[in-house]
């Protein structure tokens, strides 16, 4: 098939994230990926700068990804979890459980970062279930968060961009707190935590868990607040008996600085949930992790056993990769090369602040946000970006960079200078 033909069957048969079919938006036909470039079927080459969401920590086409997995391939790509196990599934279940803070020791893989969140929610209703109190199977978290698309993990996300209303009556209701006032640099001020307080105060007899993406909001706001909150939630979590979750799905493996988002804060959940990153964009796996006291509790409960087990658990293929790419990863000066990303990306965005149609400019770790004062046009926004040779995907108001952590600095400035030349053009003529 040539380029037209392909778009054009793609147009009238298959759905993307988020469109509609038929939709006459911007659609490029792919050709292959290596390091941080994208070739397109045309022969254009892309910058990368989105490290396809979160993902593509190593950027593509690794000779060592490449290698785990043609390894594993021979072997075997799946085997049933159910009375089986595996070396890739115990080595990479090692790994996660030595660099998450002790206590985490309990995974479960599941096959999205959507299941996980999933399997979070029903691991905190089964345990509220074993210690009695059954009616605590309703969920608080902040607005604008994301936590991905299946039913459960939907009713968390944010209400308005979530599209609550639409969903209305097969959604079960959750409580909404606002996003906390204190943004990640400022100073902590205690009233930050006064609406968690308000309603654990309240409602805690109907709460299962509160579940937040720690620190970073990804999708639904790409919004970074002061670790304190976290520490102030957990202990009212502590004190009403509320089981503490994570989403870590798009913050973990470097992507704010540190490995895993909850350092900043220096507390441990009870649940965590790791996804996107976790096999360094090769496959789709995802694992929930908790300590030892709910995974017993759990296990006491009505059922005696966790009620989930996805076809492809553990998906040997996806956990050895994963382990590779968590090597990859912690071979690496990681750290150092995450700051020079932030150091970068805070000086080279930082003339964008004088663009009027630029609203804020925040930078942390390896990610930049651009907010704009409106939601950008996609379709005039996105063929600028593919024109100046970088790849990036904005949404609402937000234009953001997270490239793969092994781009080069003269990568990156082409990025940093294509996205604002983009704005200049869009805004100014
Ligand atoms: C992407 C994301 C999810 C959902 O993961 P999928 O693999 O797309 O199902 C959940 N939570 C957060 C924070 C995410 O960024």
């Amino acid at each position: 098939m040539n380029e037209q033909q392909l778009l054009a069957f793609d147009k009238q048969h298959i759905w993307h994230p988020y469109s509609a079919m038929d939709s006459c938006m911007p659609m490029y036909a792919v050709e292959r990926a290596d390091g941080v470039v994208i070739t397109l079927k045309n022969g254009q080459q892309l910058i990368d700068g989105m490290s396809s969401w979160w993902a593509a920590l190593h950027g593509y086409n690794h000779p060592r990804l490449n290698a785990a997995a043609s390894a594993q391939l021979s072997k075997m790509s799946h085997i049933m979890f159910g009375g089986f196990t595996h070396d890739p599934a115990v080595k990479l279940a090692e790994k996660l459980t030595a660099l998450l803070p002790a206590g985490l020791d309990k995974v479960f893989f599941a096959d999205s970062g959507s299941v996980a969140v999933e399997v979070a929610m029903k691991m905190a209703v089964q345990y509220q279930h074993a210690i009695g109190k059954p009616e605590r199977c309703k969920f608080a978290t902040i607005r604008a968060g994301y936590h991905g698309d299946t039913w459960h993990a939907m009713s968390v996300c944010d209400p308005d961009t979530g599209m609550h209303s639409l969903f209305h009556g097969s959604l079960p209701v959750q409580y909404f707190l606002p996003q906390p006032s204190v943004k990640f640099e400022q100073p902590w001020q205690d009233d930050a935590i006064q609406p968690l307080a308000d309603l654990l105060a309240q409602k805690h007899h109907e709460i299962a868990g509160l579940i937040l993406e720690p620190v970073v909001q990804g999708a639904g706001g790409m919004y970074f607040y002061s670790p304190q909150y976290l520490v102030k939630a957990q202990q009212l979590c502590q004190q009403y008996g509320v089981l503490l979750i994570f989403d870590e799905i798009a913050t973990g493996f470097g992507r704010t600085g540190k490995l895993f988002a909850l350092e900043h804060a220096g507390i441990t959940p009870d649940i965590i949930c790791l996804g996107k990153a976790l096999t360094g964009g090769y496959l789709t796996l995802s694992a929930t992790i908790t300590n030892a006291h709910v995974a017993q509790t759990i296990c006491q409960g009505e059922a005696k056993c966790f009620m989930h087990g996805p076809t492809f658990m553990a998906n040997p293929l996806a956990c050895a990769i994963a382990c590779e790419s968590i090597d990859l990863l912690l071979e690496s000066p990681w750290q150092q090369k995450i700051q020079q990303i932030e150091q970068q990306l805070k000086q080279e965005l930082q003339p964008a602040t004088q663009l009027s149609a630029v609203k804020e400019v925040r930078v942390l770790g390896a990610i930049g946000v651009l907010e704009m004062h409106q939601p950008v046009n996609l379709a005039s926004l996105q063929p600028r970006f593919v024109e100046k040779g970088i790849w990036l995907r904005p949404f609402g108001r937000l234009i953001y960079l997270m490239p793969p952590f092994i781009i080069e600095s003269h990568q990156l400035s082409q990025l940093t200078q294509g996205v604002i030349e983009a704005i200049k053009e869009e805004y100014d003529a």
